[in-house]
């Protein structure tokens, strides 16, 4: 488990907008339009590397600790907020051998868990992360 964990987060990962499909890699990046508790408006550079928690950013663009983030496609400027638990963005990723994937990553500064779902499996990465059931805790469903 712990082996296919690491193949699949060396892998080349492109990151798509669940509504428009447009790409959100360039630069070695993942690139989103963001929005902090203070209405100040900045664009977050994330690592295309699941698992990694890397953040680049302006240095006039700060926010806290704990701080919800909102995201939004840089394309079309969906909300990316995902359904089933707010405290979490979620995009879809396809990796090289064009499997697709749904990857929700917490919104929360300072939080790190990423939770990476295809139809049959799930792989939870990051300090922070939840059990699967509390994460569809909030579900509607
Ligand atoms: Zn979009």
């Amino acid at each position: 488990m712990f082996k296919a964990i690491i193949s699949n987060a060396m892998k080349r990962n492109d990151y798509l907008c669940p509504k428009c499909k447009g790409h959100l890699n360039a630069g070695g990046f993942v690139i989103f339009s963001t929005k902090n508790k203070r209405k100040q408006r900045g664009l977050i550079l994330l690592s295309p590397k699941v698992g990694s928690y890397s953040v680049k950013h302006h240095d006039g663009y700060k926010f806290e600790n704990g701080e919800f983030i909102d995201f939004f496609c840089p394309i079309c400027s969906v909300d990316l907020r995902a359904k089933e638990n707010e405290r979490n963005v979620e995009i879809v990723m396809v990796d090289e051998n064009d499997a697709e994937y749904r990857v929700l990553f917490s919104r929360v500064a300072g939080e790190r868990s990423t939770y990476l779902l295809s139809n049959d499996d799930v792989e939870v990465y990051g300090d922070d992360a939840v059990e699967l059931d509390d994460l569809y805790e909030d579900s509607e469903y």
